[in-house]
């Protein structure tokens, strides 16, 4: 084995040579760990056989200029998360159990400087891209509750107004907020404080459509946000959401705690922003905790709805 041989069989990297008629002419020791498809087998053999959902008109195209033109080319993993099918050698993952590749392609020529073949370099960046889903999800998950954060809901709601109006399509939002949680935290407990704000979200989580963006506001302050819902179906759904909230007895420890919430409805009108439908939202909270709690209460339209 010459030296380069060695290096080709030994680097951290992916290695596929391709001639004209796109057969594997070269395919690394590292290749063949990752696909568990060894030398023997795939040397020779046409690489669109070898795994046909990789020929797509992109790769072809990509193949055929790097012939044509001697151009160097990539297949970023922001695009296409992976060129060549490989299970993740991290550990399995829901959100990626294939390999995440970032790949080059390059021209080999001969004495004459003619291509004769084109190389792949197969680069596993799975560790990173998984990182740096994490950290994504991190910024917009709230730590005690696992539903979203403040952050993410402020900007979902402004993009979700923006859309309302473009489309026209109607938009509302619910504010929900425990009532006298300090006194559940005084008499069970701060953890039973917090088993109750981890329960009602999980509970308000199952009331809610997938399509609508429930998230933790505040301390004991929770907002969702309800695309294409009117005014109308907002505070049915407001209702439910008090009323199942209400009637279930919440089991911490050995307690029995009794918890109820308020809501504050309101729908998008035509000039909103994002601090304007919110203080709506917020007054007709208020309002309910004005008139007793474990209410509902909507805010009077200042100007025309959303039609
Ligand atoms: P109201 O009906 O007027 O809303 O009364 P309240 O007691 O719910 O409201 P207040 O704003 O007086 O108190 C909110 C309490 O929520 C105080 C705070 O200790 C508690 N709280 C905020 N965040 C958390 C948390 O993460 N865990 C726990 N256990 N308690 C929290
Ligand atoms: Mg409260
Ligand atoms: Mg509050």
């Amino acid at each position: 084995m010459n030296e380069y041989q060695q290096i080709f069989n030994t680097i951290n990297l992916g290695l596929v040579v391709l001639d004209r008629e796109l057969n594997v002419t070269a395919w690394n020791r590292w290749m063949e760990l990752h696909s568990g498809m060894p030398a023997e087998k795939v040397i020779g053999q046409p690489v669109c056989d070898l795994f046909p959902a990789l020929c797509d008109n992109s790769f072809i195209r990509i193949v055929k200029s790097v012939f044509a033109f001697g151009n160097y080319a990539s297949y970023s993993q922001k695009l296409h998360k992976y060129l060549f099918p490989m299970k993740n050698p991290h550990g399995s993952s829901a959100v990626f159990p294939r390999m995440q590749q970032n790949c080059t392609f390059g021209p080999i020529r001969n004495d004459n400087k003619e291509i004769i073949a084109v190389y792949i370099s197969v680069q596993d960046v799975t560790d990173f891209v998984m990182y740096e889903h994490k950290l994504i999800q991190m910024a917009k998950i709230d730590g005690l509750t696992g539903i979203y954060n403040r952050r993410y809901l402020d900007s979902r709601l402004t993009e979700e107004i923006e859309r309302s109006r473009r489309h026209g399509n109607p938009l509302s939002i619910l504010l929900l907020d425990i009532d006298h949680f300090k006194k559940i935290n005084d008499t069970h407990g701060h953890l039973c404080g917090d088993y109750a704000l981890r329960k009602i979200s999980e509970l308000l989580q199952e009331l809610v459509r997938t399509s609508d963006i429930l998230g933790r506001y505040g301390g004991e302050e929770f907002l969702c946000i309800l695309p294409e819902t009117s005014h109308e179906q907002a505070v049915v759904l407001a209702e439910r959401c008090r009323e199942q909230i209400a009637t279930k007895p919440l089991a911490c420890e050995d307690h029995q705690a009794r918890i109820t919430i308020s809501i504050g409805v309101t729908g998008q009108h035509r000039d909103d922003t994002l601090d304007s439908i919110k203080k709506r939202a917020d007054d007709a909270l208020y309002q309910a905790k004005r008139e007793g709690r474990n209410r509902v209460c909507s805010c009077p339209a200042a100007s025309e709805p959303n039609p």
